[in-house]
C-alpha cells in the first residue's frame, strides 16, 4: 500500500487510479490542526457513468466467477488489511483526529465484515427439498442482482465501507463506492488493497463527491441496490429518492442511544460505562449513548458521574493520554457549541461544560470537552436532536417502567442498554424495549458479524440491515427451482397433480 496521501484524491474506475478532469476539489483538512491533507474531486456526470458502465461490464463475468474464487479474494484482502492496519490506522487517525487505538479499532471491526464475507460459500447456499410432489424436487439459488452502490458518512471511514463492499462483492455483484468527502483517504487506501488482493477490474469503482453524485447514482436506472449510512434526513432523502426508483434500498440513519441505570448496577461498571460511551470518538459514533436514564436511587450518583467525566480529556491521536479527538470540522464544532449553549437556555443543570476547552499546541482543532447536563426533561433539544458530540444528557425516572416508555417514545432505535444485577429488570427491558440492539451491562452493543447491525424505527429505513446473514439477503435476488425430469424411454407420462390439498 502507498502510505503517501496525494495532493489530489485520484478516483478508480474501470480498474484505473484516475484524477478527476472536474473543477471544483473540496479540501480534506486534519480535524487536529486544520492542516489541508489533500483535495477531494466533486466527480464529473462523465466519470460518474464511465464508472457505472463499467461495473455494469464487469458483473457480467464477476457474477459467473466461482464461489470459491471470490471467497479467496476476500481471505488475501483480510490479510493484507491486517498487515496494514497500523499504517492505515495513522492515516485514519489524521483525517478523522480519531485516537490511535480508536483508529485500529475502526479498521479492526471491517476486517472482522471481511472475514465474514471469505465465508460467502455457506452463506450464499439455498434451499432444497426433494419429493415436494412425485418425482418432483424444488430447489433455490441466491443470485446476485448486479451493481449496487454505497454511500457513507465520515465517522466510521474504514468500519463503514467494509460493511458494505466485501459482502455485496462476495455475492458476486459489482460495486460503486461514494464515501465521506470529509474523509476520504481512509477509503481509498481500503480500494487500494482491495485491488491488491486481486480483485478483477471493474468489479469495484471509487468515486468522490457530495449530494450531486449521490443523486446521480440513486437515479441511475443501471444501479440495482443502495446502501446508505448517515444522518436522518439524507437517509429518508435516499431510501424516498431511491425506493421511488424501484431500487433496493438500506438505509442507516442517526440516533440517541439510552443506557439505563438500575439502583442495582454495579456502580464503577456503570459509570466508567456511561463516560467512555458518552464522550469516546468525541461522542461521534451511531451507537453512543447520549442519553443516561438514572431509576430511584441512581440519580445521588450525579457527583460521581461528574468527576469521572472531568477527568477525560481530548488530544492529538499521537498524545498516549488524549482519550479522545476532536470533532470532524469546524461546523461540526459549531453546532455541538450550539447545542450547549441552548441546553442552558432551556433550563438543563450543565454540570460541566466543555465549549472553551483548549488543546496545548493544537489552537486550530475542533475541540470540544466532556459536558454533562443534568435534570433534562424530554422536550428540550439537548434530548430530542442528535447533537453528535461529547454531550450527556441525564434524565430520571422512577421505575424501570416509566424508562422503557420514555426510550419506547423517543423516534429513535438504534442501540440502548441497561446496567442491573437483575436478570428479571434486563428480561423485561431486553423483551418490551422498541430498539434494535441491546446491551445488557454493555453499553455499546455493536453486534459482531455473523448477525446483523440491526438499528429500527428513525435509525433505519429498509427491511435487510447490514453484514450478517441480512446483508446476503440484501445484495442477493433468490430463485426458486422446481423440476420433474423424464425417463426417455417412458413414452405416456402420467400427470402429476401439483395442487396443495
Ligand atoms: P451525512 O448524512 O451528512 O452524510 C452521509 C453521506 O451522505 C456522505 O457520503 C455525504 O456525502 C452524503 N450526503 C450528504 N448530504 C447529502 C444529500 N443532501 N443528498 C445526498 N447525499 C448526501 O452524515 P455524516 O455527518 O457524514 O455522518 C454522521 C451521521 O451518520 C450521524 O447522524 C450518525 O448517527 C449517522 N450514522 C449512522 C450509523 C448507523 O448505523 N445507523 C452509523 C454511522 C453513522
Amino acid at each position: 500500500m502507498n502510505k503517501t496521501i496525494p495532493s489530489k484524491l485520484p478516483q478508480l474506475i474501470r480498474g484505473e487510479w484516475v484524477n478527476s478532469s472536474c473543477s471544483d476539489w473540496l479540501e480534506v483538512t486534519n480535524p487536529a490542526t486544520g492542516e489541508v491533507l489533500s483535495q477531494v474531486p466533486l466527480t464529473t456526470s462523465e466519470e460518474l457513468q464511465s464508472a457505472v458502465t463499467s461495473a455494469k461490464e464487469a458483473f457480467v463475468q464477476w457474477r459467473d466467477t466461482p464461489v470459491t474464487v471470490r471467497a479467496r479474494i476476500m481471505l488475501r484482502y483480510q490479510a493484507l488489511l491486517k498487515k496494514n492496519q497500523e499504517s492505515l490506522a495513522r492515516i485514519l487517525s489524521e483525517e478523522t483526529g480519531k485516537t490511535f487505538e480508536d483508529a485500529k479499532g475502526d479498521i479492526w471491526r471491517g476486517i472482522e465484515v471481511v472475514e465474514h464475507a471469505a465465508n460467502i460459500a455457506s452463506l450464499m447456499m439455498g434451499e432444497t427439498m426433494e419429493n415436494v410432489a412425485g418425482g418432483i424436487d424444488c430447489y433455490s439459488y441466491l443470485q446476485p442482482i448486479g451493481v449496487c452502490t454505497g454511500i457513507t458518512p465520515f465517522n466510521f471511514p474504514a468500519m463503514i465501507p467494509l460493511w458494505m463492499f466485501p459482502m455485496a462483492i462476495a455475492c458476486g455483484n459489482t460495486f460503486i463506492l461514494k464515501p465521506s468527502e470529509q474523509d476520504p483517504i481512509t477509503p481509498c487506501k481500503l480500494a487500494e488493497l482491495f485491488m491488491e488482493a486481486g480483485a478483477p477490474e471493474g468489479v469495484l469503482q471509487l468515486v468522490h463527491g457530495g449530494p450531486e453524485q449521490v443523486d446521480f447514482l440513486l437515479k441511475h436506472p443501471d444501479i440495482k441496490a443502495i446502501s446508505f449510512v448517515g444522518s436522518v434526513p439524507v437517509g429518508r432523502h435516499i431510501y424516498q429518492t431511491g425506493t421511488q426508483q424501484l431500487k433496493r434500498v438500506q438505509a442507516f440513519a442517526g440516533a440517541k442511544n439510552h443506557m439505563v441505570v438500575m439502583s442495582d448496577a454495579n456502580k464503577t461498571a456503570a459509570i466508567n460505562n456511561i463516560v467512555g460511551a458518552s464522550v469516546g470518538a468525541a461522542g461521534q459514533r451511531c451507537m453512543a449513548i447520549s442519553v443516561a436514564v438514572l431509576v430511584g436511587d441512581t440519580q445521588q450518583w450525579l457527583e460521581d458521574i461528574k468527576n469521572a467525566m472531568s477527568v477525560v480529556k481530548p488530544g492529538h491521536w499521537q498524545d498516549p493520554n488524549a482519550d479522545f479527538g476532536p470533532l470532524i470540522s469546524a461546523a461540526a464544532r459549531e453546532k455541538v457549541l450550539g447545542y450547549i449553549a441552548r441546553g442552558k437556555e432551556e433550563g438543563a443543570d450543565c454540570l460541566l461544560d466543555g465549549s472553551d476547552i483548549s488543546v496545548e499546541g493544537f489552537p486550530h482543532g475542533n475541540w470540544v470537552g466532556p459536558t454533562l447536563f443534568a435534570n433534562v426533561s424530554p422536550d428540550m433539544s439537548i434530548y430530542t436532536d442528535e447533537i453528535f458530540g461529547p454531550v450527556l444528557c441525564l434524565l430520571n425516572a422512577d421505575s424501570l417502567e416509566d424508562a422503557i416508555q420514555l426510550i419506547n417514545t423517543c423516534p429513535y432505535g438504534n442501540g440502548t442498554s441497561i446496567f442491573t444485577a437483575s436478570g428479571a429488570a434486563a428480561r423485561k427491558f431486553q423483551h418490551e424495549i422498541s430498539v434494535g440492539q441491546v446491551g445488557i451491562n454493555i453499553p455499546i452493543p455493536v453486534p459482531l458479524p455473523f448477525f446483523s447491525f440491526t438499528g429500527w424505527r428513525a435509525s433505519f429505513y429498509g427491511d435487510q440491515h447490514a453484514y450478517g446473514k441480512q446483508a446476503v439477503r440484501f445484495y442477493t435476488e433468490t430463485k426458486t427451482i422446481t423440476a420433474r425430469w423424464y425417463d426417455s424411454d417412458i413414452e405416456q407420462v402420467e400427470h402429476t397433480n401439483l395442487t396443495i390439498q
